[in-house]
């Protein structure tokens, strides 16, 4: 963390409004202390100023006084981040894209979208589906979050199992450096290997290389159909089982979510009438045309049944599909209701080790005496594990539960994060997966990005090394 001085702190707010003045620069603490958290326990400080960006020339002024004073500067979208990634752990500025969100172009015949950086992905869904297209990526953040988050942490959600993460239709972007520079990266055709990839270096950089202007999307054509299945199982390997099946099967559903017996119970309780006796759920939805869907959902239906699901509902009309989704939607609410405080770890292991992964954080939350819940994108492997606690004197024991899930997750052959990216809250554990050498090369990346460190400073990096590693 680079050290800043009061009158480093001073400058960069003096420089700020006498070039965008007071209507895009915000520095009373009180206007300031909303951008000093994110949707996750992270802790930031009060930024100094906050600059409401509505133009690339904002951008690049910002980025231009944060090294004259020699300032960090911490870039945000919707602040929805689960790892703290938009928030100034060290103060500075906070720079707000939010303001940038024109849907520039819907191109149907090239199959692109060009947006600004603010743009809220609810609002990106629903513009490309009017014109008979399809923006696949789809946090369940997306009436929150912006498409400039989404890249800079390679968001997924539940239709990643068929149709991949942000990254994935990402063309290219307009690139703003610490300074004041700005680089165009990446393309507009739908194939390129001109130099290096850039484009793949900077999705999920979680805006510690650069800020994003105009980002230029891949689209695809809208599915024609829908079907929903709801399936109910005993216990958890069941489901677990089903999701195996399901995929040995070769059938590919556009999601398959889970609920453990936890997280089924937040949902009834937010009054969503599901069978008492399931101890855990699967949310499956297929797409494509009529027939595709039907012959999927019956072998999606069959292969619940052959791991031994207690029921399986299946809905095709949009109503009983949003009452099936209700349960899903309600989820994120009902669980934040449980405890005063919840940590969510976006883990990923092998599809084959899920079954696994589930009876192991249930033993650890039992022999360390910590509330955990699970839910999330089975298809892919990516679980969000809960932390849930009450007391401060909670917190060594949720810690060294965290620590336990993370070294399990890494035997298991898995990773720390599938989609909330490491941020500030992972910083620490990424040893635990990565090898110094590998860490120093992107140290080193981030070095020819922003010399001096103030671009997002305290995310991903570890102040030091874990203290096992
Ligand atoms: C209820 C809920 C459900 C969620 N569900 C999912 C889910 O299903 N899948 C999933 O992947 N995530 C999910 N998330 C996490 C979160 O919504 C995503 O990480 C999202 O992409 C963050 O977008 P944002 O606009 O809120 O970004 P922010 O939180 O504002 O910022 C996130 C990161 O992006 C950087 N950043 C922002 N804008 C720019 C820019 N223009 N240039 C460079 N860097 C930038 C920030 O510095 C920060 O590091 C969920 C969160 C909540 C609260």
């Amino acid at each position: 963390m680079p050290a800043v001085s009061p009158a480093a702190r001073d400058k960069a707010k003096t420089l700020l409004l006498r070039a965008l003045g007071p209507s895009k620069v915000k520095t009373d603490p009180d206007d300031c202390a909303v951008y000093s958290r994110d949707e996750s326990e992270a802790e930031g400080m009060v930024p100094d100023a906050v600059v409401l960006a509505e133009a690339a020339e904002d951008v690049l002024l910002a980025l231009a006084v944060a090294r004259e004073a020699g300032v960090p500067i911490t870039p945000r979208a919707g602040g929805t981040g689960r790892t703290g990634g938009a928030v100034p752990v060290g103060g500075g500025i906070v720079l707000s894209l939010l303001g940038m969100n024109a849907i520039k172009e819907i191109d149907r015949r090239e199959q692109i979208a060009v947006v600004g950086p603010g743009t809220v992905l609810s609002e990106l869904h629903a513009a490309v589906e009017r014109e008979g297209l399809f923006y696949p990526p789809d946090p369940n953040s997306s009436v929150g979050c912006a498409l400039g988050g989404n890249v800079a942490e390679n968001s997924g959600g539940p239709r990643g199992f068929k149709y991949g993460v942000t990254g994935d239709y990402v063309l290219g972007m307009e690139a703003f450096l610490i300074g004041g520079q700005r680089l165009s990266v990446g393309r507009r055709t739908r194939k390129g290997t001109t130099g290096y990839d850039l484009t793949s270096l900077l999705v999920g950089s979680e805006g510690t290389l650069a800020v994003f202007g105009d980002l230029t999307l891949r689209l695809l054509p809208k599915p024609e159909g829908l079907m929903t299945l709801m399936a109910l199982f005993e216990d958890e390997r069941g489901a677990a089982r089903a999701v195996e099946e399901i995929t040995g099967r070769g059938l590919i559903p556009r999601c398959i979510e889970f609920f453990d017996a936890t997280t089924l119970q937040a949902v009834r309780d937010a009054k969503n009438p599901i069978d008492e006796r399931a101890r855990a759920m699967l949310m499956i939805e297929v797409d494509g045309d009529e027939a595709a869907c039907e012959v999927a959902s019956l072998g999606v239906a069959d292969a619940c049944e052959a791991s031994g699901a207690s029921e399986v509902l299946v809905a095709q009309e949009p109503a009983q599909r949003e009452k099936l989704w209700a349960a899903r939607k309600e989820m994120s609410p009902a669980v934040r209701k449980l405890a005063k405080h919840k940590l969510s770890e976006d883990v990923v292991v092998p599809r084959q080790q899920q079954g696994e992964l589930l009876t192991r954080v249930r033993a650890v939350g039992e022999r360390l005496g910590v509330r955990t819940l699970a839910y999330g994108h089975a298809g892919d492997g990516n679980f969000h594990v809960n932390f849930l606690w009450d007391d401060p004197d909670e917190v060594p024991r949720v810690d060294a539960a965290i620590e336990a899930l993370f070294r399990d997750v890494i035997a298991l052959g898995g990773t720390l994060t599938g989609e909330h990216g490491i941020g500030v809250l992972k910083a620490p554990y990424l040893p635990l997966e990565q090898a110094s050498e590998l860490i120093g090369v992107q140290r080193a990346i981030k070095g020819v990005f922003d010399p001096q460190g103030l671009l997002n400073p305290g995310k991903i990096f570890p102040a030091r090394g874990h203290r096992d590693c």
